[in-house]
Parts: C-alpha cells; structure tokens; sequence
C-alpha cells in the first residue's frame, strides 16, 4: 500500500485552519478541540468535528468546507469526509497526537495477533461469498454459556444489559444445558463457522460442565477460546485449559491491589494473578500453544495502572498485554473517558515500551484515536453477518449490543429451544440481519468501537473490489498470516 498519510500528518495539516469560533484570537480547530478524531483507512479520511457551544451550524458548515479545501490542495486528498457530533466542551485526543511523534503505523509495536485490526483477509472466499449476497455463515461466533459474573467491573456492558449475579438486581445465574453448547458447537462447526470465543454475557467458567464443554471443544476440532475474570481456575485441569484454547484472556484492567478493588470490585487480585502465573507455567512445561494473555479497558479510574500492569503481565509470564479503550453507549452511560486518552498518549508508549521477543503489550491506537466514531456510517452495519453474539441464556443477536436493547427486533432465536442451525437457515436470520444493514445507525444506535468495527470498515471501504485486487493490493499484508487467523 503506497498511502502513508498519518494521523500526525493530518493532525499538523488542521493546525492551518482556524476556528470561526474563536475569530479575535487566531485558534486553531485542532487547538479549540474542535476536532475530534481523526479516522484513515488508506486513502479514504474522516474528520470528526463538534459544534460550537452556540450550535452555529454557519460556522460548523465553514470549518467543514476548510477542512476538505486545505487537505485537498495540500496534501491532495481526494476521499474526505467530515462528520459532525454534538458539542463535548472535553479535550480532545487529536492535539496531544501532535506531541507524540511515534504514533503512527510505522514506528507501532509489532500487532503479532492484529489486535488492532481484522483477519478478513484470509476469509476472502466468505467475503466473496458475501459480495454474491449469498446467505453465508458467520466465520465467528462470541458465545456465553452462563449469564451471570462473580464480579461487578464497572466498565461491564453486561450489567448495563442487567446480566445476573454480582452488581445486578437478578441473582440467580443460567448455565446453558450442555446439550446446548455441544449441539451450537457441533452446528457452527457443520455450516462453516471457523471459531468460537467463550465471551459474553456472564462468567464462562461457573458452568458446572465447563471442563467437559473445553474438551468436547477440542473433540471436534474447533477453535476456540475463552475471556474470564480470572477468579476461577482449576489447577488440576489446567491441560485441559490449554489443550483445548487457542487463546486464554484474562480480564485484568488495574496494576494495584487498589485500583482492582475499586474496577473490579472484588477482592480478588491476588487469586487471579496466581492463576495466571500457574497457568504460563504450565504452558512452557507441555509446551503448550495455547497463547495467554491480559486485556484492559481504559476508564476514569485506571489510568495510572497502566504501567504497573504491563510490568505485572511480564511478572506473571503471560504472553500479552492489549489495552483498549472503554467502549460505551450511544448515550454515554459507562462514562468512558474518549476525550481523556490525551492525558496518557504518552503513558501508553511507555506500556509498549516492555514489549521483548516473549511479550508483548499492545494498544488499540485506531480506537483511541476515532473519537468513537464510526467512519463507515453510511454503509451500515454488515459485519454482524461475520461475527454473532450469543448470549448465556442461548439467544441469538447480530452481536452482543442487542443482548437487552430492542430484543424483540434484533432476536433471531434461542439455540436451547432450537438448533443453532436451524436458526441460521431461517427466514427470521436473514430478516434481521437486514434490519442491522438497512435500519441501525451506528453511531447513534450501538456502542462505541465494538467488536465488529474493524470488520465492518474493511467491508465498506475495500468490501466491494474484486478479491484479486484486494488480494493484490494487500499482498504484503496477506503474506504476513497472524495467528489465530480464524479469530477475525
Ligand atoms: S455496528 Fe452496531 S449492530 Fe453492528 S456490530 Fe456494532 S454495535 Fe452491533
């Protein structure tokens, strides 16, 4: 790919352009914190800007029209959007990119498992397929098998969608019927779903089969992996774990005993940091390569652990540390702090900085650098029919968002009443998904930077070349297959 434009680069090139709002004083838009986020996805830009306090819709209109003349005459960008938001009065993310001469593609901390990215690119006969309209399969499925937690984190989108169990008014957790799990297992694996991730919902491993469910996993040859708080691991079953994951990620999102009481709201650090070292011991004995890792979520109330995580993460022997930002609802409700990544930029190389040869630590850049923003806004929502949500009690949604948002409308069925198969060949499928294309506003109506955001961005801007242009633009690109390559 010959498109090398930055963040940065574009970033100094706003600085030209002054704030309407501002006329007296010469501020810039990057400066006033106009702008919010910067999105590229190869030639195509997207700016992201907020009204002023007023809501002038002249002035927004004429920083706009600036933005798309100064950017075509000087770095002769041809494929710009600028999107407005509503007005934030918060810092924005953009200014601090400024000082941060490392934030870009090329200096970036190698991605071995393209965390900040998609794996569509080696699926390219099921986009294919999708580009013929065909009714394809999901290449992956995010799978829960119980419904409630044994910890309240505060970022959790579950308790928003009133999961039960701990921090939730609904004490009483489901466990999925095993016959279930094993059926949906069985089914994915039959219509060509190439990976299933135990994430969702509640707490995977308080199944009281959870073992067993790991091993029929491996039984039938299905890639699969698991996100757990931690708490709970069998020492006694830890071959099991690793035999039958690919990958094994903890949920970790605090560097100090503190910190993790007031996120995660248990007691419980200690434990979990044990259970991680044990089971990266026991990797290296059986030679295990089942990659183990720690992922943390950015709020408020973090910040600081960042580093001493990373630290913590190289102590216990794990493989990786990612750092993501909060996603959050439409309206805001978990509070993540998208115009607050500005005062860490700088926290966040220093994390990178302990990445070796044996680990890692790797941050979402593109997330934290959007605004939250979606820049394929029009095009709709079309990766939900590559990836699926499910949830504990066996419902079936285009992705986790709709778990207790609008169920009705977005419920494709409940895979312990039916098959999982069944399901996906019914008309009731294929109505919603069509409803998730044509009726979901993405930035309006679902989280901020979900799961399917990278997938869906591939879609829209590259989705509809033929695949021997993508395969031969993006040639460098496919050679270097990551792991986990089934986990798009
Ligand atoms: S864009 Fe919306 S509908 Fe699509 S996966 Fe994300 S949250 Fe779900």
């Amino acid at each position: 790919m010959s498109f090398m434009i930055t963040e940065i680069d574009l970033a100094k090139e706003l600085l030209a352009i002054q704030d309407p709002y501002f006329p007296s004083i010469n501020k810039n838009i990057v400066d006033t914190g106009r702008v919010r986020g910067i999105n590229i996805y190869n030639d195509h830009v997207n700016i992201l800007i907020e009204n002023d306090k007023e809501n002038s819709t002249d002035r927004t209109e004429n920083v706009k029209k600036n933005i798309i003349s100064h950017l075509q005459k000087k770095l002769n960008l041809q494929k710009i959007s600028v999107d407005t938001t509503k007005y934030t009065g918060q810092k924005s993310e953009v200014s601090q990119l400024l000082k941060m001469s490392q934030v870009d593609g090329k200096n970036k901390v190698s991605d071995k498992w393209n965390m900040d990215s998609h794996k569509l690119f080696w699926h390219l006969d099921r986009v294919e397929a999708w580009q013929r309209g065909e009714r394809i399969a999901p290449l992956h499925i995010d799978m829960g098998i119980s419904n409630g937690c044994n910890m309240g984190c505060t970022f959790c989108y579950g308790i928003i969608q009133n999961r039960a169990g701990f921090g939730t008014n609904q004490k009483k957790i489901y466990h999925m019927p095993t016959y279930a799990v094993k059926r949906t297992f069985k089914d994915a694996k039959e219509i060509g779903v190439r990976s299933i991730a135990l994430i969702g919902e509640g707490e995977n491993t308080l199944h009281p089969d959870f073992y067993d469910i790991l091993e029929y996993g491996r039984e039938i040859n299905l890639d699969l992996s698991l996100a757990t708080n931690g708490i709970r691991l069998d020492h006694n079953k830890l071959d099991v774990v690793l035999n039958s994951l690919k990958w094994f990620r903890i949920n970790i999102s605090a560097g100090t005993e503190e910190t993790f009481m007031k996120i995660h709201r248990v007691p419980q650090m200690k434990r979990v940091l044990a259970n991680a070292a044990a089971l990266s011991k026991r990797k290296k004995e059986i030679n295990s390569n089942c990659t183990i890792g720690f992922q943390m979520v950015v709020t408020k109330d973090n910040m600081k652990d960042i580093v001493p995580l990373a630290k913590l993460g190289k102590e216990c022997g794990v493989d990786y540390l990612v750092v993501k930002p909060c996603s959050d609802t439409y309206d805001n409700r978990l509070d993540s702090p998208h115009g607050e990544y500005i005062e860490i930029l700088e926290t966040f190389k220093e994390a990178e900085s302990f990445s070796n040869k044996d680990y890692t630590v790797s941050i979402k850049w593109k997330k934290a650098l959007n605004g939250g923003w979606k820049d394929y806004g029009s095009f709709g929502c079309h990766g939900t029919q590559f990836i699926l949500g499910l949830s504990g009690t066996g419902n079936l949604f285009p992705c986790g968002h709709w778990f207790n948002e609008r169920k009705d409308e977005f419920i494709m069925g409940n895979v312990v009443e039916k098959s999982f198969k069944e399901i996906w060949q019914s008309d009731r499928y294929w109505e919603v998904q069509d409803k998730i294309r044509k009726h979901v506003n993405v930035n309006k109506d679902c989280e901020s930077n979900c799961r399917q955001h990278y997938v869906n961005r591939f879609l829209a801007f590259d989705g509809k070349k033929s695949i021997s242009d993508i395969k031969k633009n993006y040639k460098d690109h496919i050679d270097k297959k990551p792991n986990h390559v089934n986990f798009i």
